[in-house]
């Protein structure tokens, strides 16, 4: 039985693990099979992470996360969680691998997932032109002409990345004003290769075995047009991943977990949460790595409350080679 099993590995997943490893309590990392790291290792430079005046790659800043948690006593498991069972005192986990975790408490810490336009022609095209990473699949772009879709940061974050290697960036944004940060604004305002196309959404996205263009459709008058183009890359924002607990954790009207106040706490005692999956608002790598730590401290605060049964051995309390921590 372990003490806490953590569900993700974005900032929140490694930042939880770091403080519950520094408590003794031997956190289960499950990091999934495919990608560790979450939303950053989809983007480049992060500029606004503190401690790094020069900026820090998103994967080299995961990966300096995940070695701080592994340092602490942080055991990681490259496997998808499929299933949970949050009833009763035991927390079971069944993983892709067909085994099964127990443990007095979890932290749901699964971030969040790219939104989709949901129509026809993305579906059938994603992968053949239709992308949701610049940094995964821009390269693939060199000369050609692409749309980035959204007027977030997201959105200019990617369409100043794609211009590295696109002849020409569309920008199609619903409305007339963009929701970006000024500064990403005036970054993407200033790029030569970027051109906005203003109130504007996709109605469809055209192409046999590869996007060759989209059909817009303008949100005031309603008039449709088609663009030629080779690609088109979706960042009009992220859904919170809260399919393994449907019908188990109460959600907000937002489609997040539920939390009590400023804590991680969710409806079902003994599981917490933290990070984007929790956060319909501010979703930094700052606030999530917070909310992790104020995870962690909640369950060193709710193991506390099961007495022994929840309290790390202090025989396993040294860890092997460490510094003592405080
Ligand atoms: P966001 O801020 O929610 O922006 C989503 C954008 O997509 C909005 O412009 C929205 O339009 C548009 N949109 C939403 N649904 C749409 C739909 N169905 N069809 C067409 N357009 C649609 O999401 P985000 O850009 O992914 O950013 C999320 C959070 O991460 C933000 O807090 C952001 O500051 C942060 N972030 C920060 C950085 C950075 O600091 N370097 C980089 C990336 C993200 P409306 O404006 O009309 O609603």
């Amino acid at each position: 039985m372990e003490h806490v099993i953590i569900i993700g590995s974005g900032p929140a997943g490694f930042t939880a693990a770091i403080y519950a490893a520094r408590a003794n309590l031997k956190p289960v990392l499950v990091a999934s099979s495919v990608e560790t790291g979450g939303e950053l290792m989809n983007t480049t430079d992060v500029e606004n992470y503190p401690g790094f005046p020069e900026g820090i790659m998103g994967p080299d800043l995961m990966a300096r996360m995940q070695q701080q948690a592994e340092r602490f006593g942080t055991e990681v498991l490259y496997d998808d969680a499929t299933s949970l069972d949050l009833t009763g005192p035991v927390k079971k986990v069944t993983l892709g691998s067909g085994k099964t975790l127990e443990a007095h408490s979890l932290i749901y810490a699964t971030g969040s997932a790219p939104r989709k336009i949901g129509i026809e022609g993305e579906t059938r095209l994603s992968g053949y032109g239709v992308s949701y990473c610049a940094t995964c699949d821009g390269f693939f772009f060199r000369d050609k002409t692409i749309a980035v879709v959204g007027g977030g940061d997201s959105a200019m974050e990617e369409a100043t990345f794609l211009t590295k290697f696109a002849s020409k960036v569309y920008v199609i944004h619903r409305r007339e004003e963009l929701r970006a940060s000024k500064i990403m604004q005036e970054r993407a305002f200033a790029n030569e290769k970027i051109e906005f196309l203003w109130n504007s959404e996709v109605a469809d996205i055209l192409g046999e075995d590869a996007v060759s263009a989209v059909v817009l459709r303008n949100t005031i008058d309603g008039e449709e047009r088609e663009v030629a183009l080779d690609g088109v890359f979706v960042a009009i924002g992220n859904d919170p991943r809260v399919h393994l607990v449907h019908g188990q954790l109460e959600l907000t009207p937002e489609g997040t977990v539920h939390v009590d106040g400023r804590s991680s706490r969710t409806n079902v005692p003994g599981v917490f949460a933290a990070g984007d999956v929790i956060d319909p608002t501010y979703r930094q790598a700052v606030t999530a790595a917070g909310t992790g730590t104020v995870a962690a401290l909640d369950v060193e605060h709710y193991l506390a409350s099961l007495g022994d049964a929840g309290a790390p051995d202090p025989e396993e309390a040294a860890i092997d080679g460490l510094p003592e921590v405080e």
